[in-house]
């Protein structure tokens, strides 16, 4: 058993009903998670849907610090979810709430149900503002500081709220 804390990054994602409300209310409830601290949490960002319809989301990244362990974290993860009322009818469905595990400390992991980092969050403006927000100097494992990816998503719409 590991005793310390590993310093986590999560996106969160939300385009159905009240998106605000529900981001703000699973920041809150990411910060109860058992063996769990909120480090820290970025701003509310509005963002058009990426290779999906519906209305824009909303997005953040909050930091945490946790001794659970990745596939414990996934599936807390996946339990809000599930709360949120979130149903999966086809890929990239419009969703109440989706929450994503994008970086575990420096940990490396390539499981299909669990891939950290997580594999599409350096072509997404709305993980890397909001990532880049709580830490300029952040760096992806295997891959190098996060901020070397903002030009190539510099076309994707982006705006504080
Ligand atoms: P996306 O977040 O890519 O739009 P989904 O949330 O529908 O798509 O994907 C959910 C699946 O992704 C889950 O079954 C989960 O096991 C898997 N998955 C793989 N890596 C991660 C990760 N780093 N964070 C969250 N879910 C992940
Ligand atoms: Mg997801």
């Amino acid at each position: 058993m590991s005793v310390a804390r590993t310093p986590c990054y999560i996106g969160i994602g939300a385009n159905l009903g009240d998106a605000r409300d529900t981001v703000t209310q699973a920041i809150a409830l990411i910060g109860k998670l058992p063996q769990t601290q909120l480090a820290a949490t970025s701003s509310l960002f509005s963002t058009a849907p990426v290779d999906a319809g519906g209305d824009d989301y909303v997005n953040a990244v909050v930091k945490i610090d946790t001794r659970l362990q990745p596939i414990e974290l996934l599936q807390a993860l996946q339990a809000l979810e599930q709360d949120f009322g979130r149903q999966r009818p086809y890929r990239n469905a419009p969703r109440t709430l989706d929450l994503d595990i994008l970086l575990y400390g420096d940990k490396v992991i390539t499981q299909d149900s669990l891939e950290i980092p997580h594999p599409r969050m350096t072509q997404r403006a709305f993980v890397l503002i909001p990532l880049l927000e709580i830490d300029p100097f952040i760096t992806i494992p295997k891959q190098g500081p996060a901020h070397n990816f903002v030009p190539a998503v510099a076309g994707q719409a982006i705006r504080k709220i």
